[in-house]
């Protein structure tokens, strides 16, 4: 196998800096330079904790529209690194699940039903999850409202999993079942996610890099790009195993922490510190591919 080294390699959280946090759809201009990059031989992964199947709707689709080139294989790391799957010009590979990684499925049962029981006006079950149990905001609600039953809802879940047996630890609280806590409940803005606490952009990072020494592609450096604190840990990981990188933060309202790499925003490119979320996640994209089409 002969070894490719590109210049770059992206890693690429979908939530905010590729797919809008408002209608959840990918920007025409984003799918274009993601074509370009690729064209340019760059390796384009998506490290995200949704489903497969949002991937393959909200991104796959739209970039199979718009041309992959022939011999292209995109990555798409799925539910924070418990699924993975690949796809090329033609459509998706297979669907690979670590079932180790998985929630039982008869505490998955339980949480639907407790949706369906207390639930559903404000909230539904992520039928699409494969490994993660993730229970999310119906658009119809306002997000205020959302996040008083979500507190409620969270409670509720926690005695669940204590039902079932199942450690669990809820932001720095923990909830141990025969001293262990295996599981966590991770509330977001629209949703709470369910899930093993292997699960993690770090676990994405590391599948990103044995996917592509599968295919001989080792890249001189790494960029990731994410909206939240919980993406840093893609570079934290590159960073850790010694691979250079430098992460891209496209919602650095929260402050940015201090990291042994560097860390960019919309102001390093010189746009105005309101370009946030897929408007920054745009320019970054357009400005490696302007990069690496000089070169
Ligand atoms: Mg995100």
């Amino acid at each position: 196998m002969t070894l490719a080294t590109p210049p770059l390699a992206l890693l690429l959280d979908v939530d905010g800096p590729i797919a809008s946090p408002e209608s959840r759809q990918v920007a025409p201009g984003i799918i274009d330079s993601l074509i370009g990059l690729l064209h340019e031989e760059i390796p384009v992964i998506f490290n995200t904790g949704r489903s497969d199947s949002f991937i393959a709707e909200q991104v796959m689709a739209p970039m199979i529209d718009a041309g992959i080139p022939a011999r292209a294989v995109v990555h798409a790391i799925c539910e924070k690194g418990a699924v993975w799957f690949s796809f090329t010009a033609q459509g998706p590979g297979a669907i690979h699940l670590d079932r180790e990684l998985a929630m039982p499925a008869a505490f998955a049962d339980d949480v639907r039903a407790l949706v369906q029981a207390r639930y559903a006006e404000h909230m539904f079950f992520d039928e699409t999850k494969r490994a993660m149990v993730s229970v999310e905001q119906q658009l119809a609600v306002s997000n205020s409202d959302y996040l008083v039953q979500q507190g409620l809802f969270d409670a509720d879940a926690l005695a669940l999993l204590a039902r079932h047996q199942l450690g669990a630890a809820r932001l720095d609280h923990r909830y141990p079942a025969g001293g262990r806590v295996d599981y966590r409940v991770d509330p977001t803005i629209i949703s709470t996610d369910i899930e093993s606490v292997r699960l993690g952009k770090d676990l994405g990072a590391s599948r990103a890099v044995e996917l592509l020494a599968a295919q001989g592609i080792v890249p001189e450096a790494w960029r990731t790009v994410g909206d939240s604190r919980t993406d840093y840990a893609m570079a934290d990981w590159l960073h850790h195993q010694d691979h250079r990188v430098k992460h891209v933060d496209v919602r650095p309202a929260d402050g940015v922490p201090a990291k042994p790499y560097p860390v960019l925003t919309s102001a390093d490119l010189g746009l105005g510190a309101d370009v946030i979320h897929d408007d920054a996640g745009a320019a970054f994209l357009q400005a490696w591919l302007a990069a690496v089409t000089a070169d």
